[in-house]
């Protein structure tokens, strides 16, 4: 089902009897669920017709040689074929569908309306010159299972379009921003090494070709040379002219804030949560100050350990202090990736031995170093195999401390000091990120493992860091307490900086005073913060949104069920529906239909 054009793909849809036997035609007729999974075989192939690129990402290989030219025209076509598709969604009785497809369907709803949204009002063509990075796409290309053949002749096809690609890319962005030029600057050279070395290693090595379907690799090596040409030359536009004009003038840049009205929409359109940015920004500037008292009794606690007399009242200073001291415990800098390498087995044994989840021994997690192409964003991430590919490796992409001078890395260390590294690791790998997407990739629904819902990804990783030390993890001692807080603080500010620079015209100091002397960063954690946060709007709500969510779950179905509340199976019955919102994943769970502060029972 590849490749097939609109019209004939509403044909599909409108006369999809005509491939139906008459059997099949009446099941359908008198199942709307049955109906409904088909439509979604049809809107999924349209959709990776429309995203070429994210059928690549997600292991697809049918619409690999696509390269869509980022032209008007093609942003037009698109905006016609999301309002069909909407036309097409508002033709289906919802209410007939089981709770699954519902969730489904409200889904789908959601990122039509996102993409709609995205042309319309976001316009990132217009301003962020880093969407035009193909590194990635070709990366995951490449380490794709496809056979040499298919993947020589896929990139063969993609590469002819890349000139056009990047000639209209420069005529596209008519008002960059100063922050975004210098993102794709740094990410788009990163990335020159998977045209100048992974392609041509490629193309470089033994293809076997298929009868009367063999390639010409001399052409093809022709227009890799003239595909990194022009890419060079819009990296060379984007140095030499853009940014300079951008940096001589920068009050005539666009600014990086989305402003008011763009981010509450975003807010809606990207979390999909039951809460608005005004409720999480009050909800999380009053659990900042239930923190810090917290923070101050374990202070006063710990105290006398560390510095050999007791206090009388612990003070914010005090809090800050002992967090220093506590924070020199930390690995070398060299060690950083081999020692996030050697704890996963730990943490795994821990989960099997409390019976908090079960694991997969099956589904192995490579640590390995973050690609080049891909840094400069975020310390740490998780890259899995989508549904289509279930059996390739997920990696844990950790970026090693190289670049660092001795003194940034020190910085560096002590934020990811002995006890919140092990934090980080739980949230990204066991049981967080990595657990959440083996379970997610085995859900039965391909649009929830596909269109996943960031609010409940981070929000499982947020909630686990939290429910492995409620379980023990650590002992229960009170430094990994308090260095949780700190770690809790952070997700918590994340959500207020993001809600305050986007829509409250926070300023650099007023973000780098919050983080460093509110939630205790250090300045390098501090000023990347800053830093991202510029660069992207709305996610860092996503980890203090999601975590509210779950735990507000959680705490209200503990309390319904009281002695027979079982842990593991809240687990496992909470994952087993994908990477749902977390406000349609309560309604599969039989807990009323909101998330939200007033949560109704069934
Ligand atoms: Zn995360």
């Amino acid at each position: 089902m590849k490749n097939i054009s609109s019209l004939s793909f509403y044909m599909l849809l409108i006369c999809g009897a005509v491939l139906l036997s008459n059997s099949q035609l009446k099941a359908q007729m008198i199942d709307p669920d049955k109906n409904f999974d088909s439509f979604k075989e049809l809107f999924l192939s349209k959709y990776w017709e429309l995203n070429p690129i994210s059928a690549t990402y997600n292991g697809l290989h049918d619409y690999d040689e696509l390269l869509p030219i980022p032209n008007m025209e093609h942003y037009e076509n698109l905006r016609q074929e999301y309002d069909n598709l909407l036309e097409l969604l508002d033709k289906i009785f919802v209410e007939e569908l089981s709770a699954s497809n519902k969730t489904d369907y409200y889904l789908i709803q959601n990122l039509v309306d996102s993409k709609i949204w995205y042309l319309d009002k976001y316009k990132a063509h217009e301003w962020n010159p880093s969407i035009y990075n193909l590194a990635g796409a070709f990366d995951k290309l490449i380490n794709s299972k496809q056979s040499s053949f298919e993947k020589v002749s896929s990139i063969s096809q993609k590469l002819k379009n890349i000139p056009e690609y990047y000639s209209t890319a420069r005529a596209n962005l008519t008002d960059p921003t100063l922050e975004h030029t210098q993102l794709a600057i740094q990410q788009l050279e990163g990335g020159f090494d998977v045209y100048e070395k992974d392609i041509r290693a490629l193309l470089d090595s033994k293809i076997k070709m298929k009868k009367k379907k063999s390639i010409d690799l001399e052409l093809v090596k022709r227009d890799l040379n003239a595909a990194t040409k022009s890419l060079k030359e819009f990296v060379d536009w984007l140095k030499n002219d853009l940014l300079v004009k951008l940096n001589s003038k920068p009050e005539t840049a666009r600014n990086f804030r989305l402003g008011h009205e763009l981010y509450l929409e975003k807010f809606q359109l990207d979390l999909a949560t039951a809460y608005t940015s005004d409720e999480i920004f009050r909800k999380g500037m009053g659990e900042k100050k239930v923190i810090h008292d917290k923070m101050k009794t374990i202070t006063k606690r710990l105290w006398p350990k560390y510095y050999g007399y007791d206090l009388k009242i612990a003070s914010m200073e005090n809090v800050r202090q002992l967090i220093d001291k506590v924070s020199e415990n930390h690995v070398s800098k060299d060690e950083f990736v081999s020692s996030i390498r050697k704890q996963i087995p730990e943490l795994e044994k821990f989960v099997r031995d409390k019976d908090l989840l079960y694991l997969d021994p099956k589904k192995p997690l490579e640590v390995r170093e973050t690609p080049a192409y891909m840094r400069g964003v975020a310390g740490a991430s998780i890259s899995a195999p989508g549904p289509f590919e279930k059996n390739l490796p997920t990696y844990y992409n950790v970026s090693p401390l190289d670049n660092y001078t001795d003194e940034e890395a020190e910085s560096y260390l002590k934020e990811y000091n002995y006890y919140i590294l092990q934090i980080l690791n739980i949230h990204e790998a066991v049981p967080g990120h990595f657990t959440q997407l083996v379970y997610a990739n085995k859900s039965p629904s391909l649009i929830k493992s596909l269109f996943g819902n960031g609010t409940m990804i981070e929000g499982w990783a947020c909630y686990v860091e939290r429910m492995m030390i409620e379980e023990g993890y650590g002992n229960n001692e009170d430094e990994m307490w308090l260095m949780y807080y700190k770690w809790n603080l952070r997700e918590l500010c994340n959500a207020l900086i993001d809600i305050g620079i986007h829509s409250k015209d926070w300023t650099e100091e007023k973000v780098l005073d919050i983080l460093i002397n509110e939630a205790f960063q250090e300045n390098t954690e501090a000023t990347e913060k800053w830093k991202r946060a510029q660069l992207s709007q709305v996610q860092l709500c996503s980890y203090y949104t999601g975590l509210t969510e779950i735990y507000e779950l959680r705490e209200e179905i503990k309390a319904d069920k009281k002695d027979s509340f079982d842990l593991k199976l809240f687990h496992s019955d909470f994952l087993s529906y994908g990477s749902a919102p977390v406000k349609y994943i309560r309604q599969l769970m039989g807990y009323g239909e909101s998330g939200s502060l007033n949560p109704q029972k069934p």
